[in-house]
């Protein structure tokens, strides 16, 4: 009989694929099932391949990439009988070699038919969040010292904030504004006051003087500023307001007001400097890419939240393929045979790709230690790397792009 409570049971309330799905290959595209059907049929699922993921080419002219997703990509491949080398979660990696060699990221060694449903997957799990942590990165690396915050979440399906939250914070962002995307990175979450409490409590100044008389001491007062006039009165009530108490002034103006956002955020410091409220910094959102933080932060802003710029960043075309059949080279037109290693010299960010049994010369720009950057993930099927915490992750990213001179 019909059951209206099985039906319940097996709906989905949000269009998401659940760990189980993705473990068991459903979110695969379907000539995967296919090749793996006709390979058992013919009894050759076993035959054991190296396939290898590559990217051809970086979006928007980026130089290099911050490598993430390589946790999860862990957990995918768990329990299947396969060997997994890849980069560090958080590496800074290249579309190339610096003799212009593809340089592979990561490699599979295994019975084809036991891994050939997980490819799809395994890209989405890395294409997506590297392209997140690389602009986080750049953001970063362009904010220096100053604060960024990820806001992105609310412009993507709410089933991947943890991801992109910790993609974010992984690329270097100080903060994340989601309860979730917090959780998952291990830090308290970070954000303002949005318009809507202005507008419910229908004065600024009363909505101001309610967060600070209901927040606790630990959130920082940071008062938003251009609800309904203009940025420098409304900064300045709030400063005389709050005074010392102040942290910083949110400016979050609309494009139709913006004219030159940077000659605003000018226009608020010297208010607030002339007044005595120097320690107020200036934080802004809305709209923001990488060339308007330079701008705001050249112009004296201190903060920023970074929304769809981040959170819809483009992803990195990664692709696995099969480099090698039973220990005989076998690649592809376009890729090149044989399993790899990739070295590095982490002084100069100088890459030499070799075969894998091959060791690796010395730097040929400083002469130093070149180090192997493919390090064992999973070995049949269990995980050997150890999984940092996105913290020890985020200070490792942070460390590279304080060092690589190029954007
Ligand atoms: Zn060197």
């Amino acid at each position: 009989m019909f059951s209206i409570k099985a039906m319940v049971e097996d709906m989905r309330l949000f269009h998401c694929a659940n760990d189980e799905e993705i473990k068991s290959g459903k979110t695969t595209d379907v000539y995967f099932v296919r090749t793996k059907q006709i390979l058992k049929a013919k009894g050759m699922d076993k035959i054991r391949v190296t396939a290898e993921v590559t990217v051809g080419s970086l979006p928007e002219n980026w130089r290099w990439g911050i490598l993430c997703g390589i946790e999860e990509v862990a957990r995918l491949f768990e329990g299947c009988p396969v060997n997994v080398y890849s980069m560090p979660e958080g590496t800074i990696f290249f579309s190339h070699d610096s003799a212009g060699f593809r340089e592979p990221i990561l490699f599979i060694d295994g019975p084809y038919g036991s891994f050939c449903l997980l490819e799809t997957p395994m890209l989405g799990l890395i294409c997506q969040a590297s392209g997140v942590a690389t602009r986080s990165a750049r953001i970063k690396k362009i904010a220096g010292d100053k604060i960024v915050l990820a806001f992105g979440i609310r412009r993507m399906h709410p089933a991947i904030a943890p991801m992109l939250d910790r993609a974010s914070y992984i690329g270097g962002l100080d903060g994340v504004s989601s309860l979730i995307g917090a959780e998952t990175i291990g830090t308290k979450p970070s954000g303002t006051m949005p318009h809507a409490l202005i507008i419910v409590m229908g004065d600024q100044r009363e909505a101001w003087k309610a967060f600070d008389e209901i927040m606790p001491p630990d959130v920082p007062r940071v008062c938003l500023v251009d609800t309904y006039l203009d940025e420098k009165v409304e900064a300045v009530m709030a400063a005389d307001l709050l005074k010392e108490k102040l942290t910083a002034v949110r400016l979050d103006t609309p494009p139709s007001r913006k004219g030159s956002f940077a000659e605003i955020v000018r226009e608020v410091r010297w208010e607030l400097d002339l007044r005595g409220y120097k320690h107020v910094k200036i934080f802004v959102s809305g709209g923001l890419t990488e060339e308007s933080v330079k701008e705001l932060s050249e112009a004296g802003a201190e903060a920023f939240g970074v929304g769809t710029y981040i959170s819809n960043a483009p992803t990195i075309d990664f692709a696995m393929d099969i480099v090698e059949v039973e220990g005989k080279y076998a690649a592809k037109r376009g890729k090149l045979s044989g399993k790899k290693q990739v070295w590095r010299c982490p002084s100069c960010f100088q890459d030499i790709v070799l075969p894998f049994s091959q060791q690796g010369p010395k730097c040929s720009k400083c002469g130093g230690e070149m180090v192997p950057m493919l390090k064992p993930l999973v070995k049949d099927g269990k995980i050997v790397a150890d999984l940092p915490k996105p913290s020890e992750i985020r200070k490792y990213v942070l460390d590279q792009i304080r060092s690589i001179p190029y954007m």
